[in-house]
């Protein structure tokens, strides 16, 4: 069969990856085999995710030699309005992330924090929308039920404010306030047109992702009153979480629903959209090994056990992939700090172990 003959073709090539970026068992032989192997893989991811590019278009040094990030000037943001929502204030801002690109997001700031004295510490939480309308569908301000069940993507976002979390949710390049055009109905998005022109580019659509969440982070940390700077994404979400939390070390935890697949078996055929291909990425590494840079750094991962998305093998896909983690963890000596939530279900944000995990683990 004509098409058997290149899905092989494909298959044979994750099938025959090396070791070199690659969590292999002499890497989780003690911490300090671990951590080598992760300072080579961090440079890897770096790499194809093409963020040197940025760098070099903009004069501005994010990771240092090492792969390690870099403290940047927390962006300019102008506060376009607010409203009273149920607990907390939603904002409307405009953020700088590269020279003349401006990420529209809304800053969720709970009553507790707005009534809390003024030298009190409070933990800031970056909330990544999937597929959808962008930062509506994490805030619940979908203005339509797009995409059939409305708690599809969840909203988180709102859910973490209303536990005390000073939340952030932007708009990522080709979603809600920034699709290309306004001619498409509302939810959808223009992640390929964008991936296709930044690969293009000489740049990768996931890795400008990257660069944003880590421009809010840079604000974060910015602020007095930050204690430590969270993630949370579901789906399309999740993918940026996983990427971001890797990248940037100053993500104290995070959770990452419905993505923890794996490429082989899984993402190759399932993921239809392009801003989930990375030029060389699962030639390269298997998504553990990107999610394996977040280690031993608490995280959640949740996926549900019908999820179309787990691919071949369904939930154990995602189970090996958990497996490998673990053992990670494990070598790290601290195996608490990774927890999953598979749950009997499809595609969906689950979030019943979310905030207990987050209260246990930044409190
Ligand atoms: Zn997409």
């Amino acid at each position: 069969m004509l098409n058997t003959e290149m899905q092989n073709f494909f298959e044979d090539i994750l099938a025959n990856r090396k070791d070199t970026y690659h969590f292999a068992a002499e890497d989780l032989a003690d911490v300090k085999a671990f951590l080598n192997k992760q300072d080579k893989i961090r440079l890897k991811v770096l790499e194809i995710l093409k963020i040197r590019a940025i760098e070099e278009l903009t004069g501005l040094k994010r990771f240092d030699e090492a792969g390690h990030v870099l403290p940047l000037p927390a962006p300019q943001v102008t506060v376009d309005y607010a409203e009273q929502k149920d607990g907390y204030v939603r904002e409307h801002w405009t953020m700088e992330t590269l020279p003349g690109i401006h990420m529209p997001l809304f800053v969720l700031i709970p009553d507790s924090v707005k009534n809390s004295a003024a030298d009190e510490k409070h933990f800031y939480m970056l909330a990544a929308h999937g597929h959808g309308p962008g930062k509506d569908s994490v805030t619940a301000n979908m203005k339509l039920p797009i995409w059939g069940a409305p708690r599809r993507g969840g909203a988180y976002a709102e859910i973490m404010a209303q536990n005390g979390y000073i939340t952030f949710a932007p708009d990522m390049w080709g979603f809600g306030e920034r699709r290309m055009t306004d001619t498409k109905p509302y939810g959808t998005s223009d992640c390929t047109q964008l991936s296709d022109a930044a690969e293009a580019c000489g740049f990768t659509l996931l890795g400008l992702f990257v660069w944003d969440h880590m421009r809010i982070v840079d604000y974060m940390l910015a602020q007095a009153d930050c204690e430590k700077v969270a993630m949370i994404g579901f789906s399309g979400g999740g993918e940026q979480t996983i990427y971001t939390a890797a990248m940037d070390e100053r993500i104290a935890a995070g959770y990452a629903g419905g993505y923890l697949h794996q490429f082989k078996g899984g993402m190759l055929y399932n993921h239809m959209c392009s801003c989930n291909f990375v030029p060389e990425l699962f030639k390269t590494m298997e998504l553990w090994d990107v999610a394996g840079l977040i280690a031993p750094r608490p995280m959640l991962y949740e996926n549900g056990t019908t999820d179309s998305l787990d691919g071949i093998g369904g939930i154990v896909n995602v189970e090996v992939a958990a497996n490998h983690l673990q053992e990670m963890y494990d070598t790290c000596g601290l195996s608490g700090n990774l927890d999953t939530n598979f749950f009997d279900g499809g595609h969906m944000y689950k979030g019943d172990k979310t905030i207990p995990f987050f209260e246990k683990h930044l409190r």
